[in-house]
């Protein structure tokens, strides 16, 4: 038996992995298709092209291909801030009195703050090699939107990011990052897009929105030339670039000759989570491993656990692909929460597949509990972790808990996706004891529901 396990399980530069995992390709049974919107047919390379840049759609596309290089470029850029920790969470597990062994995997101590850099960093080398000149996006809390920025600067690509104007009053220092690092920042709704004067029209007021600004960046895209739309989850392509956080995982683990029970993560669109797991659960298909996979998500925006899995658009305005996924309907307007980027209807359609299969679990929880897990996990672990991540920490707390109940020594791995200094108003709301917890009516999931679209495929929907 090895020594005593450090509390940082390192890896050497040179031992990064240099491919990324296609978890798709240990599926038997792949997800569906993605639909051209119009024709309802599966989308080829050339629908998708139009709005995105050529490799990541031929890797959006592949099924079949299990380990795919990463190019010496990106491998490069990827050096600046990897590999991420890896660490034994030994005070967490002491102040739990749990004998279970808890690891994570901590993906903020990049300047943008989270996982996102791992696939911004690769769309924008990309489309320079492309021959492209910019890129558009869309940003909602501002992590993308400034991984987006930081990949552009080092690439040397103009980017234009559209912010949720709300978010863009509320996060002022956001939006200064994103523009010290050259990129051209519009709060969405803007008057520079017809999509945005139209919503404007409607309602000169509005906050904006997320399904908003990712019309107004395609619609910017398309007009423009030598230029694409880059997003930052959901698709499967981000998700293969944020498999670097599982081969990195499973390497440092490997070397210590140790293999989890139970991976947690938290889900947004799912890219977090999908790349964490990955190599674990492409195992686990494979019959050599028995792990347990947690998805965790806000209970005021509940996918996995109160969603359908069905045929839905990726943006309010119904305009993208159609997507097979677990969804809450495009037209699901969460509650305002303090985890930005758990906000949205839909998930990776992989991540749907396999949880509607039964390898994946999921559960959503409270933002006032969570909020006390990572309070918990600061005081003693000392990183202040991002909203988002924090519900990873609930659930790996809640299941270290489990084991000192049964006595089990099982081994924890769970993804921290970021950190938390752009989000000390929520800390504020945690401090000052005004944090609300929404749990939507089943009147207000009908309603979304109810823009799920009626085509069908959707016609044998799970309800
Ligand atoms: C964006 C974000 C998430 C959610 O996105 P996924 O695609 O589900 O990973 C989670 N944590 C942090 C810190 C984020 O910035």
């Amino acid at each position: 038996m090895a020594a005593k396990i450090p509390t940082r399980l390192h890896l050497d530069e040179e031992e990064i992995p240099k491919y990324w995992y296609n978890l798709r390709s240990a599926m038997k049974e792949k997800p569906q298709p993605i639909l051209h919107p119009g024709t309802l047919e599966p989308i080829d390379a050339a629908g998708l092209e139009a709005v995105f840049c050529q490799e990541p759609v031929k890797q959006e596309l592949d099924e079949t291909t299990p380990l795919i290089p990463i190019p010496e470029g990106i491998q490069d850029f990827y050096r600046a801030y990897r590999p991420s920790g890896l660490i034994r969470a030994y005070f967490l597990e002491k102040v739990l009195g749990t004998p279970a062994e808890i690891y994570y995997k901590f993906e903020g101590t990049n300047t943008s703050g989270s996982h996102k850099l791992n696939s911004a960093g690769p769309q924008a080398y990309y489309a320079k090699e492309e021959g492209l000149r910019s890129l558009t996006t869309e940003t909602g809390a501002g992590q993308w939107g400034t991984a987006m920025a930081m990949a552009c600067a080092f690439y040397g690509l103009d980017l234009t990011v559209f912010m949720v104007k709300v978010s863009a009053e509320q996060k002022p220092y956001r939006k200064t990052l994103i523009e010290t690092y050259g990129a051209e920042l519009i709060p969405s709704p803007s008057e520079t897009t017809e999509a945005g004067k139209a919503i404007l029209a409607q309602d000169p007021h509005t906050t904006g929105s997320l399904g908003c600004a990712i019309s107004e960046a395609i619609e910017r895209a398309m007009k423009t030339d030598k230029c694409r739309y880059v997003l930052g989850s959901v698709l499967n392509h981000v998700m293969l670039h944020q498999s670097i956080i599982g081969q990195e995982a499973k390497a440092a683990l490997d070397k210590y000759g140790i293999s989890p029970d139970i991976i947690i993560g938290c889900a947004g669109g799912g890219s977090n989570l999908g790349g964490l797991i990955a190599p674990f659960m492409g195992d686990k298909l494979a019959g050599k491993s028995q792990a347990r996979f947690i998805a965790v998500e806000p209970i005021s925006c509940p996918t996995f656990t109160r969603g359908r899995y069905a045929y839905d658009f990726g943006d309010t305005g119904k305009t993208t692909p159609l997507i097979k996924m677990m969804t809450l309907g495009s037209g699901f307007i969460p509650a305002g929460s303090h985890a930005g980027g758990l906000r949205y209807h839909g998930m990776n359609s992989t991540l749907s597949k396999l949880f509607v299969d039964g390898y994946i679990e999921a559960r959503s929880e409270r933002q006032s509990e969570v909020f006390d897990a990572a309070v918990q996990f600061m005081k003693v672990e000392g990183i202040l972790p991002a909203p988002e991540s924090a519900h990873a920490i609930k659930a790996a707390m809640d299941e270290a808990l489990e084991c000192k109940k049964t006595g089990e020594k099982k081994v924890i791995l769970f993804g921290l996706s970021g950190t938390g200094y752009f989000d000390l108003s929520a800390f504020m709301a945690y401090n000052d004891k005004t944090l609300k917890d929404h749990v939507p009516t089943q009147e207000e999931l009908d309603r979304g529901f109810a823009s799920i679209p009626d085509i069908p495929q959707n016609s044998s929907m799970e309800k």
